[in-house]
């Protein structure tokens, strides 16, 4: 086997992006691709959108044909976990037993979703973020007429989304104030809720899960507050734990994700890492962040084949990030945590079919954007955000002024 191979562990969105973008760089030795899922790597985000509404299969959601892995020569080695990682060996360590040796590794393992110590005894209390998920909830769903979800974050609305458009009734549990507290604007929050009550959902919020009940079966959900909700079946959408172990079991610097640097390198010479694992310094807002994104797979991802095959790029990045809910497609540009100022772009009103921008500004400057079905607005706001102009706000509240020509309305100060 050969010294030169480049191992990847993770077989998503960024571990694929990898494996071709090393390709593209003309990386000429092996690529061996890793997955512990038995199914050939597909897009994640659709499982709590069209594949949990049954509008498309998983075949129709691969991340790439198979045929595309065999014609870039990518090997590609599903329903195999790496146990650990043997540093000055260069080996992998598989939970079968079995070894391999590599030249350059990149660690793509994503991460886990976080549980709650109740209920899991319950074959009707489902978690989502693999395939194999999907497969027991879809074979539940059409005994299901009451459901709590617990957790009011993209993944619990977006579930909660399909699940009334189905026709079944929904109660939304959330230790929270607000719903997307922890990513967004109390302004989108309030706009999202709304869409979820005029589509029938209920909420109850700041208030946490205190014991899940049933005999065979979760029957039903009690509150912090004492409320008791009956239910067939419980959605648990809480959030992740980026998956740092290989990487901290083998002393590479680890904080809330696998440090990376902005090649994307781990503390380790010939290590990468890239996706919902890493942890890593963005220029654009100074600040050490995690995302879990699409985007940020893909992006990091490419970047780091490009300097594990010899050349140089800085990973500098502004996320950006999507949610399907309804009829709205959400689609959100930079960080706005630090925003002091929120400039509106349309009716605010849940049932104006036009959806709204919201543009977030720092001194005066955009740092972030929000917009529901405003695919230009979203354009526009990442071409300003990323060139760092300013733009009068009489011109972002302007609707009569396309987006498109934003940036040669913009000044330098
Ligand atoms: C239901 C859902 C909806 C989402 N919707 C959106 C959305 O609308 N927009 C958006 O931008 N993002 C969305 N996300 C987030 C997005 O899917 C993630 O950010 C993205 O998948 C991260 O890609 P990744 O390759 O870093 O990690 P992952 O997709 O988590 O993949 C990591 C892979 O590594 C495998 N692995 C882990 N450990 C090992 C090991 N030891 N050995 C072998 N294999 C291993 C895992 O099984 C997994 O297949 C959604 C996520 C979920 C779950």
């Amino acid at each position: 086997m050969s010294n030169n191979k480049c191992s990847i562990i993770g077989a998503s969105h960024a571990g694929v992006s990898l494996a071709m973008q090393l390709r593209r760089e003309g990386w000429p030795h092996e690529i061996e691709l890793i997955s512990d899922e038995m199914e050939l790597p597909y897009h994640r985000p659709p499982l709590s959108k069209d594949l949990l509404l049954g509008k498309k299969t998983l075949d129709q959601i691969r991340l790439r044909p198979e045929k595309m892995f065999e014609d870039n020569d990518i090997s590609l080695s599903l329903g195999k976990r790496v146990k650990a990682i043997h540093k000055q060996k260069k080996k992998l360590i598989f939970t079968d037993g079995k070894e391999s040796n590599y030249g350059k590794l990149a660690i793509c393992v994503g991460s886990t979703v976080k549980k709650i110590p109740l209920g899991n005894q319950f074959e009707n209390v489902f978690y989502l973020r693999e395939a194999t998920d999907i497969k027991k909830i879809q074979s539940a769903l059409p005994k299901m007429k009451r459901v709590v979800i617990v957790g009011a974050g993209y993944i619990g609305l977006e579930v909660c989304a399909v699940l009334r458009q189905i026709g079944i009734e929904v109660t939304i549990v959330d230790i929270a104030k607000r719903v997307l507290e922890r990513v967004t604007s109390s302004y989108l929050s309030q706009w999202v809720r709304k869409l979820h009550e005029d589509n029938g959902a209920s909420f109850i919020l700041e208030t946490g899960v205190r014991e899940i009940n049933g005999k065979d079966q979760a029957e039903s959900v009690v509150c912090t507050n004492g409320k008791a909700l009956d239910c067939d079946a419980v959605f648990v959408g809480i959030g992740v734990n980026p998956n740092v172990e290989l990487a901290r079991e083998i002393g590479l610097e680890v904080d809330k994700g696998i440090i990376v640097n902005e090649i994307c390198k781990t503390s380790e010479n010939d290590i990468y890492a890239a996706g919902d694992c890493t942890q890593f310094y963005n220029s654009l807002y100074d600040k050490v962040i995690n995302l879990e994104s699409v985007q940020n797979a893909n992006d990091q991802a490419r970047c780091a084949a490009v300097n594990i095959a010899g050349g140089s790029q800085i990973y500098e990045s502004l996320p950006w990030f999507w949610s399907d809910q309804y009829d709205a497609k959400i689609q959100m540009v930079g960080l706005n945590h630090e925003a002091a100022e929120i400039i509106v772009r349309g009716n605010p009103n849940v049932s104006d079919k036009n959806g709204l921008a919201l543009f977030y500004l720092k001194n005066s400057r955009i740092v972030a954007a929000d917009c529901v079905n405003r695919p230009k607005e979203f354009a526009a706001a990442k071409q300003l955000i990323q060139s760092k102009m300013h733009l009068a706000k009489s011109i972002l509240e302007d609707e009569s002024i396309d987006p498109l020509t934003f940036k040669d309305l913009t000044t330098h100060s």
